[in-house]
């Protein structure tokens, strides 16, 4: 069905180099494509109200704030959660506190059997987790069924097997844990971020007090409801929900050995600022513009899947997201209208659907932020692809995923994070010319390459300055492998061995 043909060195695509010609699909209307809808029928019990989780307890804030969490696909409140202020903040700092030398003094195989547990548990509830999360974030329930709540898990697993070999990640000195650990996270991946955060805490002996996002707090307060289930005892987990003013009072609190923050370079370097001359330990995981690279040798049909699941999974609500793509000249034709081609056939809509490939934008704000970027591209001169066709809700946030041709360094659109399905493509002639480009950026969190051979992706990889370089595919985790970024991206790692380094004293 598609008979694409390789350019000739010119550049083609949007100047009018040869075009490859592929028969359109339309997965929107009637006709072979159109699937019958496949909804996951499964409904977690949802309490009308959620407080906070201090000391074991659920308990209401103390300034009497309730915030609702919507689902950003239908735009109704699923349930309202409370809001803490600094009195609740300290309430749970004190919790954390006074858990700490209990926590401390368990045997490390004991904590460890703990985190087994949460684990297991982890799994045992993960299809309800899994709905949850896609109503409170937007993400298809594919991804938050298949990628999610098994990432959170197996990040529990792999540190539940640390708790009593610490000694062996440190050789020769005594690893100590810090003590209370602030953590504060975002909404794109709402529980494997808390997993991310609380699994390495706890492995190495300290408790903790986290904050999830203001429009994804309902999964991070059930795995506070499985700590409680599976015996972890009370203070040693504390979730705090609220916006950025309760993450302002965890960050300024006295009583905090350590903040670990997931979130925007702008509210990282804020964090930075406060937490300078103090105590205060302080890792920052922050935002990206990470290149993927596609080579004339690379095989292109695998190409265009990584660049799917570079940049258009999770609505491109991703970190690492590979939002700048990088075509070597004379396969740029075919790798334009292949994506093309490509992005016709995903299904934009109810995240619910299990067919569904692109679920809603995270909130109205993001959306904004997205259709703001979506218009500085089109005003400085890019051109956007917009191909695909899904019929949308008529309720929710929605963004069809586009791309950007005639891109040039200087765009907004190639410079800043969009955070949305959108994506700038922009070409290069020799291997020297894309390493240069790539870097050619503040920030430095990720990069993808795509080539054939061997000796290029070795010599490629060591002069890309991003912390994870994926070769040959894209967005692939696991928890063993460390993850964090170079400049702007932040600094500290998380996972592996090297994550277990923010969570101790030697
Ligand atoms: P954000 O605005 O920085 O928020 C992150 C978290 O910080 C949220 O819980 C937020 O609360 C809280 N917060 C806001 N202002 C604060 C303040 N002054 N002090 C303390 N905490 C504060 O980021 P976002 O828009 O939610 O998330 C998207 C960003 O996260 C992107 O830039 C993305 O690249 C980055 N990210 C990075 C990684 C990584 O591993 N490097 C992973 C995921 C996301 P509320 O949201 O409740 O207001
Ligand atoms: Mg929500």
């Amino acid at each position: 069905m598609t008979t694409a043909t390789r350019g000739t060195g010119q550049q083609g695509g949007q100047q009018g180099g040869p075009q490859a010609v592929l028969t359109p699909l339309s997965f929107s209307g009637e006709g072979s494509w159109a699937y019958d809808p496949a909804p996951e029928r499964v409904r977690p019990t949802i309490r009308g109200r959620y407080g906070l989780f201090i000391g074991g307890e659920f308990v209401d804030p103390a300034g009497g704030k309730w915030f609702a969490s919507v689902n950003p696909a239908t735009d109704e409140t699923i349930c309202e959660v409370g809001e803490a202020g600094e009195a609740d903040v300290d309430r749970a700092v004190k919790a954390a506190r006074d858990a700490l030398p209990g926590w401390r003094a368990m045997p490390a195989k004991e904590r460890g059997k703990l985190l087994y547990r949460v684990a297991r548990r982890l799994q045992e509830r993960a299809r309800e987790l899994a709905v949850l999360e896609t109503m409170d974030g937007g993400k298809p329930i594919r991804e938050s069924r298949d990628v999610d709540i098994p990432l959170a898990a197996a990040h529990f697993f792999y540190h539940a097997g640390w708790a009593d070999k610490l000694r062996f990640a440190f050789a020769g000195r005594t690893p100590e844990p810090v003590g209370v650990c602030g953590q504060i996270i975002p909404w794109n991946f709402p529980l494997l971020m808390a997993a991310w955060k609380v699994a390495p805490a706890l492995a190495c002996g300290n408790t903790v007090v986290l904050k999830p996002a203001e429009t994804t707090p309902l999964t991070a307060l059930v795995l506070g409801e499985i700590c409680r289930e599976v015996g972890i005892p009370a203070g040693v987990v504390n979730i705090v929900t609220g916006a950025g003013a309760t993450g302002a009072a965890i960050v300024n609190h006295p009583g905090i050995d350590k903040i670990a923050f997931t979130g925007s370079t702008d509210v990282g370097k804020l964090i930075a600022r406060s937490v300078a001359g103090t105590k205060k330990k302080l890792t920052l995981e922050l935002g990206g513009k990470s290149p993927n690279i596609i080579f004339e040798d690379a095989s292109i049909d695998q190409a265009i899947e990584g660049i799917i699941q570079g940049i258009y999974f999770n609505q491109g609500h991703v970190c690492c997201a590979g939002s700048r793509l990088f075509v070597q000249e004379s396969v740029l034709p075919e790798v334009v209208a292949k994506l093309e081609h490509r992005l016709t056939s995903l299904r934009v809509g109810d995240p619910l659907d299990k067919n569904t490939d692109v679920g809603a934008i995270n909130s109205k704000a993001q959306l904004a932020t997205i259709e703001k970027y979506l218009d500085a591209g089109r005003g400085e001169g890019a051109r956007l692809h917009e191909v695909n066709g899904s019929a949308l809700p008529e309720r929710g946030n929605w963004c069809r995923p586009c791309f950007f041709t005639g891109v040039q360094p200087s765009h907004r659109i190639a410079r800043e994070e969009i955070f949305g399905p959108v994506l700038a493509v922009m070409s290069f002639r020799t291997p020297d010319e894309a390493i240069t480009r790539a870097n050619n950026t503040p920030y430095g969190l990720a990069a993808g390459v795509w080539t054939d051979k061997g000796s290029k992706i070795f010599e490629i990889a060591s002069r890309l300055k991003a912390g994870v370089v994926w070769l040959n595919t894209y967005n692939k985790f696991d928890p063993a492998s460390p993850f964090g970024g170079f400049k702007e991206s932040g600094f500290g790692r998380e996972g592996g061995m090297h994550g277990l380094r923010a969570y101790v004293r030697v």
